[in-house]
């Protein structure tokens, strides 16, 4: 492969060990990797040679890591991951709402780390290449044809009520990336609907119902504490 034509990555993060396994993680994939230690460094090295994925961390020593996000929204239209510790939901929603795309919580695995900046560069490519949507998403035996407006479970319809049906359809659009309760309930209700999480979790339940296997322990729409929901792609 062309060295240029290999995702170049800039990884933003004080932790040199940390700094290092994602590294060589990225580096064993082929992919390309700048570093930083500091939010200074990597908005420099983001300038000098702009990256297709930015891994952030958000507590740096100079500066806080939902600045870098502002400032690389201003300009950078790729994938922004985010790196938190636990119990850092509040920040990570913060990230989020901010425009990065996913997060990682510290601590990760290789197969974690890979999965998600595989979906970051996918959904970029597909936001980039095509204009039009897919006319018909799949995933497992769920089928959403967006042209016809319909849902099947197998060879079965699945009846969605239309607040159901524009939830799953805005899970399909961001298929892979997780979802904040409030892009959701902007998303799906209107800008002056509530941001009370709770009410989400009752429309989540019965989309379940009528598309999961086994709505208990769910394969495709599923939960991320604190943050929202996510809708795997396999
Ligand atoms: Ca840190």
């Amino acid at each position: 492969m062309m060295d240029a034509a290999r995702p170049l990555i800039l990884i933003i993060e004080d932790e040199k060990p940390i700094r290092r396994f994602l590294a060589a993680a990225l580096q064993s994939k082929a992919y390309r990797i700048a570093e930083a230690e500091t939010g200074r460094e990597g908005m420099s090295r983001a300038s000098n040679e702009p990256p297709d994925l930015v891994i952030l961390d958000l507590g740096l020593p100079d500066m806080d890591g939902l600045e870098v996000i502002d400032w690389l929204r201003d300009w950078f239209g790729g994938p922004v991951i985010i790196l938190s510790a636990r119990g850092q939901e509040r920040d990570k929603v913060m990230a989020l709402d901010r425009g990065a795309d996913d997060y990682l919580t510290k601590p990760f695995g290789v197969g974690e780390l890979l999965a998600r900046v595989r979906v970051a560069l996918r959904n970029r490519a597909r936001r980039d290449s095509t204009s039009e949507e897919e006319p018909v998403f799949r995933t497992g035996e769920l089928r959403v044809d967006l042209a016809g407006r319909r849902v099947f479970v197998g060879e079965t319809p699945a009846h969605l009520t239309p607040i159901e049906y524009r939830l799953l359809v805005t899970l399909v659009r961001h298929a892979g990336k997780v979802l904040t309760h409030r892009f959701l309930l902007r998303e799906v209700w209107g800008p002056n609907h509530s941001d009370d999480p709770r009410y989400i979790r009752v429309f989540v339940a019965n989309l379940r119902r009528k598309i999961e296997p086994d709505p208990s322990r769910p394969r495709y729409i599923v939960t991320e504490q604190g943050v929202g929901y996510r809708l795997l792609e396999e």
